[in-house]
């Protein structure tokens, strides 16, 4: 039985990855701020119920990923639950409050930003890194893998959002020195890279990238779906890039070609 770990599991792609994963046999263990089995209808309690309908385990791990305190006790919860860890998601991330222009972002947004889409993210998978090669070292085969939903503002700059740019850049470089550093071991490791996915994030600018889409912004000519993600993401853990870890897959209609 194959067992998948992902952060941010309650609405956008976090939830579609869950889904996704599900229906390739995964259980699952998702995770978000918050679990409320009172509200079926929303929620990692509502992701629980679409993965117990196809026929899936889930475990909801609720926590911050920004509060280092929680994480071993997050990954342990999901070790008790289903014995071990095969395929690690980090997907958990926030956009900036308010968009502010570069020259008066703020500290607290910056701090806040880095902290869930970063920080966070660098020491829960260093501890799910620790639980992987003890996996490996304990005979276990086939080895864990590990993915890292960035974006493209890991490389396309935004300065009305420069915050979130930076995290993302951090976070495409976490999932680089997780791939070398794993390598050795037979972990897989990869970035995926979503361009202008519809979603709860991309909401408050709907009808601006509405417009910009329609402009051409997107060669492919279509908002992108959390299910365009969460295909990338079945497509690595059922072993189709396992001899190409540390891949970069973006996902955003072609938004990386350079056009003239
Ligand atoms: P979303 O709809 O806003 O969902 C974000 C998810 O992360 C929710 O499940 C949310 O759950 C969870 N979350 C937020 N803060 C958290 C925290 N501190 N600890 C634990 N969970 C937390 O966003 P999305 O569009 O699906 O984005 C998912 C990932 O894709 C993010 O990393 C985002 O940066 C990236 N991405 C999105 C787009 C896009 O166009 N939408 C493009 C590129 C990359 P709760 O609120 O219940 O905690």
């Amino acid at each position: 039985m194959s067992v998948a770990f992902i952060t941010g599991a309650s609405r956008g792609i976090g939830r579609a990855i869950a889904l996704e994963l599900a229906r390739a046999g995964f259980d699952v263990a998702g995770n978000s701020r918050r679990f409320d089995p009172q509200a079926p209808n929303t929620g990692l309690a509502e992701v629980q119920q679409r993965v117990q309908e196809l026929g899936r385990r889930f475990l909801p791990v609720p926590g911050d990923v920004a509060d280092l305190d929680n994480h071993a006790t997050m990954l342990q919860a999901v070790l008790d639950a289903f014995g071990g860890l095969d395929l690690f998601v980090s997907n958990a991330g926030v956009a900036p409050e308010q968009r502010l222009d570069l020259l008066v972002a703020t500290p607290e947004s910056y701090d806040r930003v880095l902290g869930v889409n970063a920080r966070g993210p660098f020491f829960l998978a260093q501890k799910v890194a620790q639980q992987l090669v003890n996996q490996v070292e304990a005979g276990n085969s086939p080895a864990g893998k590990m993915v890292f939903v960035t974006s493209i503002s890991a490389e396309v700059s935004s300065p009305s959002r420069a915050e979130y740019c930076v995290s993302k850049a951090a976070l495409s470089q976490t999932a680089r020195l997780f791939a070398q550093r794993l390598a050795g071991h037979g972990i897989g490791v990869y970035e995926i890279r979503p361009g202008i996915i519809k979603t709860d994030m991309t909401a408050p600018v709907r009808e601006q990238y509405d417009r910009l889409i329609a402009e051409g912004l997107v060669p492919q000519k279509r908002w992108g779906t959390p299910e365009d993600v969460a295909r990338a993401v079945v497509a690595i853990a059922r072993g189709d890039f396992d001899y190409a870890t540390g891949a970069v897959i973006e996902v955003s209609g072609g938004m990386n070609l350079r056009r003239l």
